[in-house]
């Protein structure tokens, strides 16, 4: 027996007036998503709790079956982790953008979209000689993920992610004073290596020939890098040891790749999936076909139906999610359902009204050679609250497969 999870990020939503009060979900042609339904039994899910918005690591451990309350120890080390940085244990990691400042100001976050060859461009030539004069024990290192993202790794002894950000989360301020967030030595230290770092990056970006050039065609050049999200990894048992599985995963989003590696999961590379509303669906599909031949368990991660939720375009989250459906009729169509339990969900809500993940239930759809179907005919946050699994918590989903698969003890006698 083997399992397939499908976590659709961000494709549950509420009520929308102009679609005549139905979700995008409601509304989008879903005949895939509707057949899975059919065949399976549906609920809703508190990912972490009820009412809870949960960010889309905390989600995706809980997804994994570890409590993200005891576990999740901030995002900036499964961001680099998930970028490819070997993030170890006592690492201290911060997500980090590119901006553009000017006259001291951030006038915009993310360097009007830098472009991920520039971005890794530029990343390469001030990388290799980051360090702090004042803490040289500090080995730092900056890794570039995608377009304006990048992941900054400080290794040494006395480090807290217990710091406040650089980054002020809106443009119009000035690049933030990092400050340690509790009395503690480690703070402290954090706090100024990542000032000095700051600093110097800053000196390096400025004479840049590549922001030289950006700024003679009239973009924004890339002349500062803003930190937030510090964090270290957290300590969690590998889910192949846990379950006796062998577990993979199909995912581009660094943050969501990070947290299926920190589970010791193997990662599936699967060409034209970019993380984007432009992600080619069907060959992820088909990599989720393929895993399952050597793989017992496999994520599948699709994650354009949240890009499209926090730009609050509608249309592009509709199209999405048509997309996504055709991805699951092919999954649908390919996979041997007499020995594949697959469950569809959303790791949670990103309200095209709010464009924001919010604490709403998501959907969720488990089916497989077992699984007693119910009434429920159509995949929705509306319909599946009908269905036979009830409310579940995010934690729960993953129990609920590997029971299937006969991979969990028996508690008690
Ligand atoms: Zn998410
Ligand atoms: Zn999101």
């Amino acid at each position: 027996m083997k399992a397939a999870l499908i976590v659709c990020d961000g494709m549950a939503d509420r009520p929308i007036k102009k679609l005549g009060l139905k979700t995008p979900l409601e509304a989008a042609s879903t005949p895939n998503l509707d057949r899975a339904a059919k065949l399976g039994v549906n609920g809703i899910m508190d990912v972490l709790g009820a009412g809870i918005p949960p960010g889309s690591d905390t989600a995706h451990l809980a997804l994994l079956g570890y409590d993200p309350f005891k576990t999740y120890r901030g995002r900036g080390a499964l961001e680099a982790l998930g970028g490819g940085f070997k993030v170890e244990k006592e690492d201290v990691a911060f997500r980090g953008n590119f901006a553009t400042v000017r006259d001291g100001i951030i006038v915009d976050r993310r360097a009007g979209r830098i472009d991920s060859e520039s971005a890794a461009k530029l990343t390469e030539s001030i990388s290799g000689v980051l360090h702090s004069e004042k803490h040289p024990d500090v080995k730092v290192y900056l890794i570039h993920t995608t377009e304006h993202r990048l992941a900054l790794i400080l290794r040494g002894s006395g480090l807290s992610p217990n710091v406040s950000p650089s980054d002020p989360g809106k443009e119009g301020n000035p690049i933030m004073e990092v400050k340690p967030l509790d009395g503690s030595p480690e703070a402290r230290k954090t706090a100024e290596v990542l000032n000095e770092v700051s600093r110097r990056i800053m000196e390096k970006l400025r004479e840049h020939p590549l922001n030289i050039e950006r700024e003679r065609k009239g973009f924004y050049p890339a002349n500062a890098v803003i930190f937030r999200g510090g964090g270290r990894l957290p300590e969690i048992p590998p889910l192949p040891e846990r379950f006796k599985v062998r577990a993979a995963f199909i995912a581009v989003t660094a943050l969501i790749r990070g947290v299926c590696l920190a589970a010791g999961m193997e990662p599936i590379n699967v060409k034209g999936a970019t993380g984007t509303t432009k992600t080619d669906v069907m060959a992820k599909a088909r990599g989720l076909i393929e895993a399952l031949e050597t793989h017992d368990f496999c994520l599948l991660h699709v994650k354009g139906t949240d890009n499209a939720s926090h730009d609050g375009n509608l249309e592009e989250k509709i199209s999405m999610i048509e997309r996504i459906d055709s991805m699951v009729g092919y999954i649908l169509d390919h996979a041997n359902l007499e020995e594949t339990y697959i469950a569809i969900t959303s790791d949670h809500a990103t309200p095209i009204s709010v464009r924001n993940h919010t604490g709403d239930p998501v959907p969720v759809v488990i089916l497989g050679p077992e699984i007693i179907g119910d009434e429920v005919e159509v995949f929705s946050e509306r319909s599946c609250r009908m269905g036979g699994l009830g409310r579940i918590r995010g934690q729960d989903l993953i129990y609920i497969l590997m029971n299937y698969l006969g991979k969990i003890k028996k508690f008690g006698a």
